[in-house]
């Protein structure tokens, strides 16, 4: 199985519990490589996950990328295409996985009512693929994987289209809300379409590293999630809040890089 440097901690999980090989490729500008995930391919490979938007940088690959890439890639690869942040993305240019299912059987679209729908505790998601492909995971799944509850909460969800479009507008502001803020700080940061944005700590202040301004932004009380164990140690990722939250983790910041 392939995927990328700096992408989803579930994919090494999932591949290790399996017996699978893990082949990780290299990240370009933090992001999905698609040349490389294809110059990675052998005999050997069974499937690449790829997720678009990526977690936790907040990276995309565009329509044109991808189709390219699913062209070229042998069709006996599956690909998971995983959409977990998809109802955030604005782009116009930011390819919906299931207008890819129709040319690209050996496409699985993943997706989640854990993030923009808000109903991570209930633990309910979805795959969409071919039949063929669905027939064997459902030989394979447990049986009532789903509970009843998460079943009726997710069926409501999705007819809940003004719940969507509100977190989508809310998460558009914030995260120009937080971009702004690292930009008057001179903080770069990874550019991101997904509801959280990966900045980077450690460049201006030499003596603050990401870890320590983590456990500082905690003693304020704001949890931010330190990324050393997706080999990103001078990033910290900051969920996109709500507009008093936001500004909350700001102003938190600003102490913590002032009063070093
Ligand atoms: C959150 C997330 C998922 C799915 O999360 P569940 O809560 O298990 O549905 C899948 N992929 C990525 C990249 C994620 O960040």
């Amino acid at each position: 199985a392939i995927y990328s440097r700096h992408s989803f901690a579930v994919y090494p999980l999932v591949v290790q519990a399996s017996g699978a090989t893990a082949v990780v490729t290299a990240a370009k500008n933090w992001g999905n490589d698609l040349e490389a995930m294809l110059a990675a391919v052998t005999e050997a490979t069974r499937l690449i996950f790829l997720a678009n938007p990526n977690n936790p940088t907040g990276t995309w690959v565009d329509r044109i990328s991808l189709q390219a890439f699913l062209e070229k890639l042998p069709a006996n690869i599956i690909v998971v295409l995983d959409e977990a942040y998809f109802e955030y993305v604005t782009e116009t240019d930011y390819p919906d996985g299931l207008t890819l299912l129709q040319d690209f059987p050996n496409v699985i679209v993943t997706r989640t009512f854990s993030k923009a729908y808000g109903l991570a505790g209930l633990r309910v998601g979805y795959g969409i693929s071919n039949r063929s492909i669905a027939d064997i995971l459902n030989r394979v799944r447990q049986p009532f994987n789903v509970n009843s509850l998460a079943l009726a909460a997710a069926e409501a969800a999705l007819d809940d289209i003004a719940f969507i479009e509100t977190s989508k507008k809310m998460n558009t502001a914030g995260l120009a809300q937080l971009t702004n803020a690292f930009d008057e700080l001179g903080l770069s940061y990874i550019p991101s379409v997904a509801n959280f944005v990966a900045v980077r700590i450690g460049q201006h202040t030499k003596t603050l590293s990401a870890m320590t301004v983590y456990k500082k932004l905690l003693h304020s009380g704001v949890i931010v999630r330190p990324v050393d164990n997706y080999d990103m140690p001078d990033y910290l990722r900051i969920t996109i809040g709500l507009e008093q939250e936001n500004e909350k983790f700001i102003d938190a910041l600003k102490q913590v890089l002032l009063s070093k």
